[in-house]
């Protein structure tokens, strides 16, 4: 892609003055890019070996709060350093801001120079070393959805989140006319991020007023994951240039239809697609099956993984497209696992669970791990389910609130055996906290309810 770069390439970009920002970043817990802005020539000359950040930045919550609770770092143990080391693979030109770079990196121990366990993307390369070992690769593909509004975030910030009007007044999926009403903000995404290196496919319009949705190609897990980061940073920075917020809050209103991520997957091996078998009536073959079985079976485990707040289970709503049940069907948008390109060497199964708030790392490392665990297992898959599996008997429930995935995440025993007991007692507790804050809080809607009627 022609805004990926090797680090000689920068060296001379920097030499020239074309370059004069180093943007060092790594995702946190929330699915964020946190870093710092260097001087590109300090860059290249000594901080692309590594860089430091303080190690609460892995145990905070969105508004940077320090909860207790957490065995990795905490007040006691002086919140110290990890180091940032840059993965020079992941230098890209960042178009939308003049003169800059960004490098992804990898979160050290500051003493053993050890991967830290709970960093998202060390989550993410563990299952996918894991699955290198059974002889597989995972390629994924990760929906962006969001909604672009009339006012800059400052603004609606201002107003208290009051005035929340979304660009278009109409329902826009698949609308030209609708989406061309925000294309002074759309085709920048697109251009600017494709030539950062994303291989975008396409954004379309939504099933709401407002409503975007932006396709990048399959990749790696890795890179999707990557990709997908980057994306959702440079859609809010550019829809910010252009005076507009772009939201990934999975529901601001109830009356409206949530955003979602569904995440595509498939398993190849040596280049050639192992989800396929041309016999098979529908075009999968057994290991797809054991995959998806693990996948399915699994789901309320890693349903965190998904739905990270208390605002992403209000999304679960019949008649919305968001799923409730964990069942597959074959080209059906009601089920939670969509199985897509079916008879095609694109064979594919589509999660339809996660919100547009999930960490892509946690999501693709959780999910992975699901696959992995019905491989190793030989899982037998369910026969598919149809119709609308909004009202389907003898179906599995989607956990339906985050106290319910909590519990579900923390008495996983395959989770603790995929990712390790630190790990999931880490996003156990960044669970518990979410609905912590979230309880302590009267909302207005007790309030209206409640003052005068009560
Ligand atoms: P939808 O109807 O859900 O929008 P699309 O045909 O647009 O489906 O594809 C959605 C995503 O699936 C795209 O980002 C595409 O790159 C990805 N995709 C296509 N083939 C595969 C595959 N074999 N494995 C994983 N993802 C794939």
């Amino acid at each position: 892609m022609p805004g990926n770069l090797s680090f000689d390439d920068l060296k001379s970009r920097v030499s020239t003055g074309e370059i004069d920002t180093v943007l060092t970043c790594f995702t946190d817990m929330q699915g964020r890019l946190m870093g710092k802005r260097f001087h590109a020539v300090n860059f290249v000359e000594s901080s692309f070996k590594e860089t430091h950040c303080c190690n609460y930045l892995l145990a905070t919550d969105l508004e940077m709060a320090t909860p207790d609770g957490y065995a990795a770092t905490s007040w006691r143990k002086g919140y110290g350093d990890y180091i940032m080391a840059p993965d020079l693979s992941t230098i890209r030109l960042i178009p939308w801001l003049e003169g800059t770079v960004m490098v992804l990196c990898d979160i050290l121990d500051h003493h053993t120079h050890a991967p830290v366990p709970h960093d998202p993307r060390a989550m993410l390369k563990r299952q996918v070393v894991r699955l290198g070992e059974l002889g597989f690769d995972a390629m994924m593909a990760t929906e962006l959805e969001f909604f672009l509004f009339e006012k800059s975030f400052d603004d609606i910030r201002k107003g208290g989140y009051r005035d929340l009007t979304p660009l278009s007044g109409m329902n826009e999926d698949y609308n030209i006319f609708q989406t061309t009403k925000e294309e002074h903000v759309m085709r920048p995404i697109r251009n600017h991020l494709f030539a950062a290196g994303l291989p975008i496919e396409n954004s379309k319009g939504e099933a709401e007023t407002g409503q975007e949705e932006l396709n990048i190609r399959y990749a790696s897990a890795l890179d999707c994951a990557d990709h997908h980061s980057i994306a959702k940073q440079g859609v809010k920075e550019i829809a910010w240039q252009n005076g507009h917020a772009a939201s990934f809050l999975p529901k601001w209103h109830h009356d409206k239809v949530g955003s979602s991520s569904h995440v595509h997957q498939s398993l190849w091996k040596d280049g050639d697609p192992a989800f396929y078998d041309e016999s098979d009536a529908l075009g999968m073959s057994q290991l797809m099956k054991h995959y998806m079985a693990g996948l399915i079976h699994y789901a309320p485990d890693y349903t965190f993984f998904l739905a990270p707040y208390v605002n992403s289970y209000k999304r679960f709503a019949k008649g919305t497209f968001a799923p409730t049940k964990t069942v597959w069907s074959v080209d059906n948008r009601t089920a939670g696992f969509r199985l897509c390109g079916e008879g095609t060497k694109g064979v594919r199964v589509e999660c339809r669970i996660g919100g547009s708030d999930l960490n892509p790392y946690l999501a693709q490392a959780a999910m992975l791990a699901a696959g992995i665990r019905g491989i190793e297992d030989q899982m037998e898959l369910a026969p598919p389910t149809r119709g609308d599996i909004y009202d389907a008997k003898n179906a599995q429930d989607i956990p339906q609130t985050l106290r319910a995935a909590t519990e579900t995440l923390r008495n996983s025993a395959f989770l603790r055996e995929a990712m390790g007991d630190d790990v999931v007692d880490h996003y156990t507790r960044n669970a518990e906290w979410e609905q912590e804050e979230f309880d302590r809080v009267v909302t207005d809607w007790e309030i209206a309810r409640g003052f005068e009627r009560a």
